[in-house]
């Protein structure tokens, strides 16, 4: 795509990198084959090949954002599918983080726009602060028929009725491993730390077992996903900035890998060399993305010991952050098959469960339609548990299914030697047999 950007347009380091995408495109419009949006609303500017022409129309011209860029914009998922599929190598990712920068430092929002993006930037990201935010919502949920704004209500009805207590095992601190192997820092999060401290326990005892040792870092918290994929720049980089000081500590001191068994977390650890690229922190981030795994690919170094029985059917469900932005596909399937599990696979794998960090909180009607397609497919499966690697798709899916949904190290984990996931039970499934015969 031919592009025509001043030389003093370049000098700005995200207007460069920009302009260096579009000109990979060449309009084939082969991503708009994959493209969830395009998919659900059939509009070319609801494709990545649109939004890849309204985003250079807005930057060449140094356009204040208008209203339909945004709207464009803000519904694209991020799920980066168009990444998978285009065969030009066309990097839509900083494409559409930059534009979301821009529009955030240019366009002026409505008001309750402006008030939805901030309270999820100071809820989010925090803990304590989003538990709270859980606990009213719960008291909220009798009355959620009466507030006027349908993304209040979808926020009200995606909050878990049972918030868990707080795990010590997100406190700083090191675990020892069984015959270590290796040293690594994990990720312990921030939403998955008030929504679900299963994961990361199991995760814990399942990387001990097979002789990781785990620390979590002193200062590592919120990758900065969250507020990065609102264009806050500012906070992101802010929470960014805090994981990179607290693991380069670590990693002084010795660290072979930092586990992040949130994918759509692990995405952006992965870019943090990119986005610190013009900061003096730049080597650091590096450093950091450099040794940043998810927690399968951790678990595919370990010794990971062979399953027996077959019984238990486990569909598995693909985030778009592990298979399109990490480009993980196949290694939670084939360590849940050497557990044990039979794996199915849904018929659209390569689509996006509407999830997407806050998507399915500011964009409900197109969130709630890719959710109903992905359950209804994951359902036709006649699984016995589903099993994702995100947090996100764990809480959109399982708010539609009554299929018991966990993280796949808690499947590997009960499947070696620790305990069942708790939501089978608490889904009333407790005949589902674990896979090793211990
Ligand atoms: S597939 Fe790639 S090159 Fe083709 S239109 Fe989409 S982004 Fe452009
Ligand atoms: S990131 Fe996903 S929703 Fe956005 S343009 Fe690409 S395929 Fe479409």
């Amino acid at each position: 795509m031919q592009t025509h950007f001043t030389p003093e347009q370049l000098t700005d380091p995200g207007t460069a990198r920009a302009n260096e995408i579009l000109r990979a495109c060449v309009h084939c419009g082969f991503c708009t084959a994959t493209c969830p949006t395009y998919q659900v609303l059939g509009d070319e500017l609801d494709s990545p090949r649109g939004r890849i022409y309204l985003i250079k129309d807005m930057l060449e011209n140094n356009r204040k954002p208008d209203k339909k860029t945004v709207k464009h914009i803000d519904r694209c998922l991020s799920c980066l599918a168009c990444m998978t599929t285009c065969p030009s190598g066309v990097h839509y990712m900083h494409l559409v983080d930059h534009a979301r920068a821009y529009i955030e430092e240019n366009y002026d929002r409505p008001w309750s726009d402006r008030a939805l993006r901030w309270v999820l930037a100071q809820v989010l990201p925090y803990p304590n602060r989003f538990r709270l935010a859980l606990l009213g919502a719960k008291i909220m949920r009798p009355f959620v028929r009466f507030l006027p704004d349908p993304r209040l209500r979808a926020m009200i009805a995606m909050a878990p009725k049972m918030i868990p207590p707080v795990s010590r095992n997100d406190d700083p601190q090191t675990f020892p491993a069984q015959g270590k192997k290796m040293r690594v820092a994990l990720m312990t999060g921030c939403a998955q730390k008030a929504l679900n401290t299963d994961i990361n326990d199991a995760t814990i005892r399942l990387l001990t077992r097979l002789g990781a040792e785990v620390v979590v870092a002193e200062g590592a918290s919120c990758c900065g996903a969250l507020t990065h994929h609102m264009g806050k720049e500012n906070e992101s980089h802010a929470a960014a900035a805090k994981n990179i000081r607290a693991w380069v500590r670590e990693m002084d001191r010795g660290l072979d890998a930092i586990v992040i068994n949130t994918s759509g977390c692990g995405t952006t650890v992965k870019d943090y060399g990119h986005m610190f690229r013009n900061d003096p922190l730049a080597e650091d981030a590096a450093r950091v993305s450099a040794i940043a795994m998810d927690v399968s690919e951790v678990l595919m170094k370990l010794d990971l010991p062979m399953g027996t029985s077959k019984e238990t059917k486990v569909a598995y469900h693909a985030a778009c952050s592990l298979q399109h932005g990490q480009q993980i596909k196949t290694y939670p399937k084939e360590l849940l098959k050497k557990a044990g599990y039979t794996v199915l696979e849904p018929a659209d794998s390569h689509l996006c469960c509407g999830s997407a960090g806050t998507y399915n909180l500011m964009q409900p009607e197109i969130s709630g339609q890719l959710k109903t397609r992905k359950v209804d497919t994951l359902e036709a499966l006649l699984p016995d548990i589903i099993a994702a690697g995100n947090i996100g798709c764990m809480m959109q899916i399982g708010s539609g299914t009554d299929v018991p949904i966990v993280h796949t190290v808690e499947l590997l984990d009960w499947a070696t030697g620790g305990p069942k996931p708790p939501a089978l039970d608490s889904a009333g499934k407790s005949d589902i047999k674990v896979p090793i015969l211990r």
